[in-house]
């Protein structure tokens, strides 16, 4: 049978960060619905084995390899197979010009921005989980996804959930946004207690199964403060009225409430792969694999004010978010470095916030106007905050 015809009424799919979290929950919907989906793009960052793998399975066009060290073994595991390779930076932003119709951002930190803006350039579909791209550029994404007319979709738990609080009302309508957190690994420990966690403890997260990156922002509860300037670029109500709310049970993924004091909440067991569904099948529903929700036997749901003394990672993002400008981009960067070399056990736990504390008090420089401006900043931001971390004695 001609494979044409038979794909050419699929709806065409490309997946960037396709071996992580996200994109494995993401391929794991998608290979139960075969029929409905083309694979047009796979990505990965070094893992060129587990790349070809998934690409071969899900008889993607093209596998893309950002690092391009890995662009032979790459080659080498995709010989015979029909999946073309690609490799680098430039390639993952020409895959993701394809045009696809619907696209998974969920490459890590700040290398996901220029492909995920090629894709909202491209008017289709981004479905993003990408959420630093947001932080360090969300003006120009957004700019981007109206001139071009593109659909952007929350998949971050949090903002998927206010995304469909919202079809309850408008956005004039909305008084107030909460932004719930289950407050991390550490939502009960003393600073004290903090300054000794080893990465192997602040990976374990109590209710999600996600990435090294955004395990230990959950832990340090930077991952809200993240959260809080992806809402307030997708949903602009003001970044005064998106409040944060700690609810260990991660049941309740936020909440909208409304001018007449009705709030709207949308509720789910944790796991990524409902928003990922609501994402796919938007703007209708599919068959989702998840544990229903069973809230019988959760018994009851807890509800406390965040910590801003032992989080400083939220009074960061609030003020970053609140001057804007260069700012969050800056607070990104020192936090991604932050994170790497606290997993690489260079710095402690409370290093983290220190450094990102450090880069932000000290930084001085203008509002970016373009994406290359944002990605000088980030590289700039990155090199302070690796002489921060080297000057860190563990
Ligand atoms: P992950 O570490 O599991 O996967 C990251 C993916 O990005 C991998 O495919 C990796 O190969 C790729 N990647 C890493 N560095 C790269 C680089 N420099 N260039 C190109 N590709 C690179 O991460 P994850 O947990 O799936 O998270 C992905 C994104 O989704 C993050 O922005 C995260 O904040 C967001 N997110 C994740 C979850 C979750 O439950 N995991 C929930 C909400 C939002
Ligand atoms: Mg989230």
């Amino acid at each position: 049978m001609d494979r044409h015809i038979v794909t050419s009424s699929r709806r065409s799919i490309s997946i960037f960060g396709a071996t992580g979290s996200i994109g494995t929950s993401t391929l794991d919907l998608i290979a139960r619905a075969p029929d409905a989906y083309e694979l047009l793009v796979l990505t990965a960052n070094s893992d060129p084995q587990a790349l070809a793998q998934c690409a071969i399975a899900h008889g993607a066009r093209l596998a893309v390899i950002a690092d391009e060290a890995h662009y032979t073994s790459l080659k080498a595991a995709l010989a015979g197979s029909g999946v073309e390779a690609a490799a680098g930076p430039q390639a993952l932003v020409d895959a993701a010009s394809l045009g696809a119709d619907w696209t998974m951002a969920a490459i890590v930190g700040c290398a996901g921005l220029e492909p995920t803006l090629a894709a909202l350039e491209g008017g289709k579909t981004v479905a993003l989980a990408n959420k630093e791209s947001l932080v360090s550029a969300g003006g120009l994404m957004m700019e981007a996804a109206r001139a071009s007319g593109a659909t952007l979709l929350p998949v971050d738990s949090e903002h998927n959930a206010i995304f469909q609080c919202l079809a309850g009302g408008s956005l004039s309508q909305v008084r107030r946004i909460i932004l719930t957190a289950s407050g991390g690994p550490f939502r009960t420990m003393t600073l004290d207690e903090m300054a000794r966690v080893t990465p192997q403890q602040a990976v374990r997260h109590p209710n999600w199964s996600m990435g090294a990156k955004i395990s230990i922002d959950s832990a340090t509860m930077m991952n809200k403060g993240l959260e809080l300037i992806e809402a307030a670029h997708l949903f602009p109500v003001g970044i005064r009225n998106i409040e944060i709310l700690v609810h260990p049970q991660s049941v309740i993924h936020s909440m909208v409430e409304y001018q007449d004091r009705s709030t709207l909440a949308q509720l789910g067991s944790p796991d990524m792969r409902t928003p990922i569904a609501h994402a796919l099948a938007w703007p209708t529903r599919m068959e989702g694999p998840s544990a229903p929700l069973d809230l019988a036997s959760i018994g009851r749901l807890d509800f406390e004010q965040p910590d801003e003394a032992r989080f400083p990672a939220l009074r960061l993002a609030r003020a970053a978010g609140e001057a804007g400008g260069a700012l969050p981009a800056v607070m990104n960067a020192a936090n991604e470095i932050a994170v790497a070399a606290f997993l690489d056990g260079r710095i402690g736990f409370l290093d983290i916030a220190a450094i990102v504390e450090r880069a932000v008090s000290g930084y001085s420089g203008t509002k970016p106007a373009t994406i290359a401006d944002v990605l000088e900043i980030d590289r700039e931001a990155r090199l302070s905050a690796l002489g921060m971390v080297e000057s860190v004695t563990v």
